[in-house]
């Protein structure tokens, strides 16, 4: 334990770069949002400017967005209109991708926001609604101290590679596989 102490102390030591993190959550499991709100709670207990931009509006009555909309030194947007497949109009939503891409670009220009979170944005990439290279190039340009989480199922390795941190949540099991329906306070 000792010699397990020195080895992460002298690993503590040598991390001496300070600088704003790309963060991805991705993959199959849940809580690749929950944990990019729970990052949001920590940066807003540090007295940290953060934005949200949710591209993908699953429901409208999120517990998280009751929570949070009344905190100081957030903003909070909810730009798409629900999934593809429910929408059933590609064209509306590849403009509503388009315009939160224009808001985001705003942040991303933003050196007074510590934190930006683009939540369910890999299916913009997905979709082709966005270019990779633009988003990567935006992302690049950004304020040096500033951190974005992104969250979405398969994000492209371009992303990866460009990430800081990135987290592969894995499905292993899933009530709704179940016949349980989407429970309040867990689900949303
Ligand atoms: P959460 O918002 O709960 O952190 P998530 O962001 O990881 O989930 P999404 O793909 O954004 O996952 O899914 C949104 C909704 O679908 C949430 O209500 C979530 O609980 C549910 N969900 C996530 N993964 C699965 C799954 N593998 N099977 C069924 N439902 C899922
Ligand atoms: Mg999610």
């Amino acid at each position: 334990m000792q010699r397990k102490k020195a080895v992460v102390d002298a690993k503590i030591e040598s991390a001496s770069i300070a600088k704003g993190l790309l963060v991805i959550h991705t993959g199959t499991g849940k809580g690749k949002s929950t944990a990019a709100f729970g990052t949001l709670a920590r940066a807003l207990g540090h007295g940290m400017k953060a934005a949200v931009v949710q591209f993908i509006k699953g429901r409208s009555d999120t517990g998280e967005e009751a929570f949070f909309r009344s905190a100081p030194n957030l903003s909070w947007h909810v730009m798409g209109d629900g999934f593809t497949w429910e929408t059933q109009d590609a064209e509306r939503d590849h403009a509503s991708a388009r315009k939160a891409w224009e808001l985001v670009c705003g942040y991303l220009q933003d050196e007074t926001i510590n934190l930006l979170i683009l939540d369910e944005f890999t299916y913009a990439l997905k979709y082709g609604w966005l270019t990779i290279e633009e988003v990567t190039e935006a992302l690049h340009q950004r304020p040096s101290m500033q951190h974005v989480i992104i969250t979405g199922r398969g994000a492209p390795d371009a992303l990866i590679e460009l990430a800081d941190t990135v987290s592969e949540i894995h499905l292993v099991k899933h009530a709704f596989s179940n016949g349980v329906q989407a429970m309040p306070g867990i689900e949303f």
